[in-house]
Order: C-alpha cells, then sequence, then structure tokens
C-alpha cells in the first residue's frame, strides 16, 4: 500500500494546525495617545469630537498596519506618532503649543524595549517630526539626548531639513497663550500668591494657577510579532512653560519607558511631576519586580501615587503579551488601542 498521500495529507493538516497556532501565540498589539486633560464633553463640539476621532483612528491604523505586517515595533510607534504630529490637532509637530516667549520648543523620545537603547531630543524649534530626530539619536549617535541648537545640527548631518519656527503657529495655540498669560498675571499679583512663593516670578505662577490644560501630547506603545515592545513620545510641552524647559517626554523612565518581557509606557500630563514620580519606569517596575498586572501597575500610580501628589495626567502602557492600560486623573484623555485581529478602540472619555 502506498502512504504517501495518506502522510502528505496529514503533513498538510499538521503544518496548518501548527501554523495556525503559531500565529494565535504571536499576539501584537498596539495603543496611542493624544494628551490627557480637561477635555470636558461640553468643550468639544461635535465636528470636533470627529476630528479628534478620525485622526486617532488614521493614527492607531497605520501602527497597527506596521505589526500585521510583520514590522516592528519601533517603526509602529514612530508612523502613529507621525500621524499625530503632523495634525494641528495635537501638541506635537505642527499642533505645538507656545512658551511664554511665543516660541515652539518641542521633546520627543523613543525606547527600544529589546536593545534598550533610547534617543531623545528637547527644546528643538526646527524640526517638523521631532520622534524622527529621537529615533535618529538612538541609532546614528552614541548619545542618548540631544537639546537644542546640537540637536538641531545633529538633525543637519542626518540630512534632515530645518523647518521655519513659524511652520507651528496655530491661531487656536496662540489664543491658548494669551489666556494662560492672563491667567498668569493675575496668579502674579494675588497676594495670596506672593506670600506662598515669597516673589513674583512669573513662570512659578504655573504651579500655582488653577490647572486647566489640555495637555495634548502625543505617544504610542507597542508589541510586536517577535515580542518586541517600543515606546515613543512627542510634545510641545506645556502652554507659557519658561523657555528652556524641558518635561517629561524626553525623559527616559519619566515620559517614555520600554523593556522585553515587562511592559511599555508613554505619559501625557505635569511633566514636572512625571519626572519626579518616575512614572513610566515605575509602572514598569511594578510588574517587573512585584509582578503586578499592567493594568494594576498603572493605575496604582496614575490614580494613587500621582493623585496623592497632585499631578495630573494619563498614560498608555503595554505589557509582554499585548495587554493594555490606559488609566489618566484627569477628565478625559485622547487615546486608541488595538490588538492584534481586533478592531480598534476611539476614546476619549472614561466610557467612549
Ligand atoms: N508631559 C508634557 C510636558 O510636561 C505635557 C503633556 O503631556 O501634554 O511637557
Amino acid at each position: 500500500m502506498n502512504y504517501s498521500p495518506i502522510l502528505a495529507a496529514g503533513l498538510l493538516v499538521f503544518v496548518a494546525v501548527s501554523s495556525t497556532s503559531f500565529a494565535a501565540e504571536k499576539p501584537f498589539s498596539i495603543a496611542i495617545h493624544g494628551g490627557a486633560g480637561t477635555i470636558s464633553k461640553a468643550s468639544l463640539t461635535e465636528s470636533q469630537q470627529k476630528a479628534y476621532r478620525a485622526k486617532l483612528q488614521e493614527a492607531i491604523d497605520a501602527g497597527y498596519k506596521v505589526l500585521a505586517n510583520g514590522g516592528d515595533s519601533l517603526d509602529a510607534v514612530q508612523v502613529s506618532i507621525n500621524v499625530l504630529e503632523n495634525s494641528p490637532l495635537f501638541n506635537a509637530g505642527l499642533g505645538a503649543v507656545y512658551t511664554y516667549d511665543g516660541a515652539h520648543e518641542m521633546d520627543s523620545s523613543i525606547m527600544d524595549g529589546k536593545t534598550m537603547n533610547a534617543g531623545a531630543v528637547a527644546g528643538v524649534r526646527h524640526i517638523k517630526n521631532p520622534i524622527d530626530l529621537a529615533k535618529a539619536v538612538m541609532e546614528k549617535s552614541p548619545h542618548v539626548m540631544l537639546s537644542g541648537q546640537g540637536a538641531e545640527e545633529f538633525a543637519l548631518t542626518q540630512g534632515y531639513q530645518l523647518v521655519p519656527a513659524n511652520h507651528f503657529d496655530t491661531e487656536s495655540r496662540y489664543q491658548q497663550l494669551q489666556n494662560a498669560k492672563e491667567k498668569i498675571n493675575k496668579a502674579e499679583s494675588n497676594p495670596e500668591y506672593q506670600a506662598s512663593t515669597g516673589h513674583n516670578y512669573k513662570q512659578s505662577a504655573l504651579d500655582y494657577m488653577e490647572l486647566d490644560y489640555k495637555f495634548g501630547t502625543v505617544g504610542a506603545v507597542a508589541l510586536d510579532q517577535q515580542g518586541n515592545l517600543a515606546a515613543g513620545t512627542s510634545t510641545g510641552g506645556m502652554t507659557a512653560k519658561r523657555f528652556g524647559r524641558i518635561g517629561d517626554s524626553p525623559v527616559i523612565g519619566a515620559g517614555t519607558y520600554a523593556e522585553n518581557g515587562v511592559c511599555a509606557v508613554s505619559a501625557t500630563g505635569h511633566g514636572e511631576f512625571f519626572i519626579r514620580y518616575h512614572v513610566a519606569g515605575d509602572i514598569c517596575a511594578k510588574v517587573k519586580y512585584q509582578k503586578k498586572s499592567i493594568i494594576q501597575a498603572a493605575d496604582e500610580v496614575i490614580n494613587q501615587r500621582l493623585i496623592t501628589a497632585g499631578g495630573s495626567g494619563g498614560v498608555i502602557a503595554i505589557d509582554h503579551r499585548g495587554n493594555i492600560a490606559t488609566p489618566f486623573n484627569t477628565e478625559g484623555m485622547y487615546r486608541a488601542t488595538r490588538k492584534s485581529g481586533e478592531e480598534a478602540q476611539v476614546m476619549i472619555w472614561r466610557d467612549k
């Protein structure tokens, strides 16, 4: 009897079954944010909501596509962030906020959980997509973080074109600056404020005044089919910040962190708190050493530790299995998530 057809058929079934389970064992997922803050339902018109949701959908789908095609989590993070940086809706790239002095100074970082390499730029003024330059610092320089003029000169050596500073001027951000300045000036002339600080130094008023920022930073975290985690963050910082101020977004362990087998995090919020509380690193440490789930670890840091400290904001976090957490302690956080084989979830508030 000739067994070969039976054997061949058996082999085919085996290959089919094993490749199915192989695929099923390789989950991938991605999460993005477009900033947290006082995003009240009343403050967004129906058409603004639609515009935000459409851009978030476009960004998550761009990253998802890279992952679905077997691409790297680093590339997925970069392409998703590029979509958000190129939109005036978010406080990164094109929509970057103004400093008190009326300039735009952007910060960004990216981390590769596979190699523990990282790259960051701080205070750049002429870089269209700061996340690209952060990646170039990681891949093409011996350093982790470059700032200001040095970062821009490095960009030129890498073939980047600098864009004029007014590339980032938008009317809505300009109005936000005027509103913030009004509040700062009010706080400055408030005797209670003066007594509490002992001086009337304008920029300290940022900490004093009622926080009503829409932070608007953008970020992405991803797990690819090879099991590699990556995270990236890009921002214009905080409206009316003092020139030269650097927030948490380019600080590895504060605004961005990724480590294979553990987790990847990108943050948005009041950067001074995120730096001091080492937010992204703290979440991953809870996962790594305390064996907490990503949901619990991220929730403890954002909704317990930071709240007690008075720091507002949120994170997107992902673990090595592709589980995603998106806690925030503000009214809303622009965000989207998408897991392998599933549709994207695009959300602004707690419930939708
Ligand atoms: N974390 C950013 C910063 O402090 C602001 C934000 O998330 O929008 O620079």
